[in-house]
């Protein structure tokens, strides 16, 4: 499976911040020992082009993120301070995205090591969201006539808000989010599909409720590209989540989610999305098994059509 990271995921921010930046390189790393990610797979992305950009966000928001001119309540709402770094790494993840969704449409699935910034709105970021990553990839395929309709599959414990008002008006993209309806945005904006989830929610019912709900939403729309958002603060113990997902009911939750894209033949292009565990260590273990999950189904497939190496994924 193809898979964008870039070295310069990772920013150094002062050791008393929550963001746990260090489970990026430590995903990678963790991904390249299991030989989940081998050379061959790796795309490198360069910075996300501003006339890619300006399809969602406004000018004036990015040229003050370019300048460092976003005054400091827009900062603080970010989340994380300004430096150059910043701004660079914002676009490498956004462009890695886009290259993910490439990839997938050719692959039928690919990845980001990053990414699923859903908080990030056309005029301002928010909860340490600057780009909006997957809108920004839905919009340049678009406008380069690579697909037309896509669903966003949002599973962070956190409401969708800034894709989902970016999408608002566009019946071409299905957002749905499952989320912690007393949790974070306390101003939630409308998905096509929003699930608030009640604090405490184990596995059997978040994972029913799930199913439930992508099998509806396969019934009535067909995506040309689906973007998953795989966060993983609905696991016990995360900082922020409130939810009591376990381990093993995430590693059923990623099963269900590629195993709905792949047997109705949708490409799916993975973001990794937030994870506040413990320790940014058991965060990157977290994020990793939707990639064990998604390079087990491959074969899987593979093993099941010997004159494909897409399988059940082919586009
Ligand atoms: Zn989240």
């Amino acid at each position: 499976m193809r898979c964008a990271y870039h070295a310069d995921y990772f920013l150094p921010l002062p050791t008393s911040h929550p963001f746990p930046m260090a489970k990026y390189p430590l995903l990678y790393e963790r991904l390249r020992s299991a030989a989940l990610v081998r050379d061959a797979d790796l795309i490198e992305p360069a910075e996300a082009a501003l006339d890619d950009l300006r399809l969602v966000h406004t000018d004036t928001y990015l040229e003050q993120l370019a300048s460092g001119t976003l005054d400091a309540a827009a900062m603080r709402r970010i989340g994380v301070p300004w430096s150059a770094a910043l701004w660079r790494r914002s676009r490498l993840a956004a462009q890695g995205t886009l290259e993910a969704a490439r990839a997938a449409l050719r692959d039928g699935l690919a990845a980001n090591l990053a990414g699923g910034t859903h908080h990030a709105f056309p005029g301002h970021g928010e909860g340490f969201c600057v780009l909006n990553d997957v809108a920004v990839a839905i919009r340049v395929l678009q406008r380069d006539r690579l697909l037309r309709r896509a669903l966003v599959i949002d599973l962070d414990v956190h409401q969708g808000n800034g894709t989902a008002a970016i999408f608002a008006d566009d019946s071409d993209v299905f957002t749905f989010s499952m989320h912690g309806e007393r949790n974070y945005p306390t101003r939630k904006m409308r998905s096509t599909l929003d699930v608030g989830l009640a604090d405490g929610l184990g596995d059997d019912a978040y994972l029913a409720l799930l199913q439930r709900h992508l099998d509806a939403i396969f019934a009535g729309f067909t995506p040309d590209l689906v973007f998953y958002l795989a966060g993983v603060d609905p696991v016990e113990g995360d900082r922020y989540g409130r939810l009591q997902l376990s381990k093993h009911g995430l590693r059923r939750r990623e099963r269900s989610v590629l195993e709905a894209c792949g047997s109705h033949g949708r490409p799916t292009v993975i973001t990794i999305a937030g994870g506040y565990a413990p320790t940014p260590e058991r965060t990157a273990e977290l994020h990793a098994i939707v990639f064990e999950e998604a390079v087990a189904l491959r074969a899987a497939a593979t093993d099941h059509c010997p004159h494909t190496d897409l399988g059940a994924f082919e586009p």
